[in-house]
């Protein structure tokens, strides 16, 4: 007897959405690449009850047309890519058409755009309404998990999933200082990043947020040649920290999970740290998007990098040379 039986499509939505969307800052991640994607120049992100209650992202991006919003829960439906050579070409940072389908999968998704609004929770056939957001998008996903006790039961505290999306909020903002962002917390404006004429500025404006530490303690390094640019906000060695989670990398606008790169900020310091001192430092590198790949994990924090070993030297030689030299003194921040 055959045993092999194609799965209902709700089963097969659901097990594709749990690698996409585990928790509420999955939901803010995808939400806000999308108002990136659609150009938008003020994104802002409200949040309720640790955003398992609801999570809204307003833009006022290029908007949907009515006839598409049906579309956008669909599998595989993007207006990114349209062959696979495209993958090649990209400069979206969507491309898998899954999120807005894998949200409506596990939670109760409204998309509101144009004057009309499509509402879908998978268990229904959407629905399409007159009114709502007219200028750019409004996107809000509500009840997250509602029908999945197991995965609910994964999720953290309110407040633990809450700082979850504020974090993931903050990386995102890091890379575009040409975007205002907000974000809204149970009703309260917690953090509002207007835009900013330089990118040194916009990381700043992030890393002085709690005032640990300040704008002085910072240079910003460029290099840039027919094949990549890499810009670096550096910290002087007098100011460091015990562990590498003050080094961040991006890659083409997005952060990403790159050991190799975080071992060559700390090889451009060297000896200029004491041993077991990591410094504060965000680097972005901008490429040729034939040189990256990103479709590898479908939260894309995985990277392959055609040139690493050019831009792992290019980050350590940039750092080494360009830094002003001063003699550390032992002040470390988080011991302040
Ligand atoms: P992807 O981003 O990979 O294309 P998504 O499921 O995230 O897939 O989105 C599906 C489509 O919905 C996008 O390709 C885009 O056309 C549209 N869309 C989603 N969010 C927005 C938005 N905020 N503004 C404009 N269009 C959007
Ligand atoms: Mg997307």
């Amino acid at each position: 007897m055959a045993k092999i039986k194609v799965l209902d499509r709700l089963v097969a939505a659901r097990i594709a959405a749990g690698e996409v969307i585990d928790r509420p800052a999955a939901i803010a991640r995808e939400l806000i690449d999308n108002s990136i994607d659609a150009k938008a120049s003020e994104i802002s992100v409200d949040v309720r009850g640790g955003g398992i209650e609801s999570l809204s992202v307003i833009d006022d991006g290029c908007g949907i047309e009515k006839d598409d919003l049906p579309l956008t829960t669909q599998p595989h439906a993007t207006s990114k890519i349209s062959q696979l050579d495209d993958l090649y070409h990209l400069n979206t940072m969507g491309f898998r058409g899954e999120a807005l389908y894998s949200i409506s999968s596990v939670s109760k998704l409204s998309i509101s755009s144009n004057g009309w609004t499509y509402t879908a929770d998978c268990t229904t056939d959407g629905e399409l309404t007159k009114g709502g957001c007219e200028r750019g998008t409004r996107i809000t996903s509500e009840e997250l998990f509602k029908n999945l006790p197991v995965r609910r039961s994964f999720l953290k505290r309110e407040a633990s999933e809450a700082q979850l999306i504020k974090n993931t909020f903050i990386s995102k903002a890091m890379a575009f200082e040409n975007i205002h962002f907000k974000y809204y917390q149970d009703g309260a404006l917690k953090l509002d990043l207007p835009k900013r004429n330089t990118l040194m500025d916009r990381v700043l404006d992030i890393l002085t947020i709690d005032q640990k530490l300040m704008r002085s303690d910072f240079v910003f390094l460029e290099s840039e040649n027919s094949i990549y640019k890499i810009r670096i906000v550096a910290s002087l060695p007098s100011l460091h920290r015990s562990d590498r989670s003050g080094i961040k990398i991006y890659v083409n606008s997005r952060a990403v999970d790159e050991y190799s790169l975080c071992q060559a900020v700390s090889y451009g310091y060297g000896e200029a740290l004491p041993g077991g001192a990591f410094p504060y430092t965000v680097v972005f590198v901008d490429e040729d998007p034939e040189l990256v790949d990103f479709n590898i994990h479908p939260a894309k924090k995985e990277v392959k990098i055609r040139n690493r070993a050019e831009i792992h030297h290019a980050i350590s030689s940039l750092i080494h040379e360009k830094l002003p030299k001063s003699i550390p003194t032992i002040v470390s921040a988080d011991e302040q």
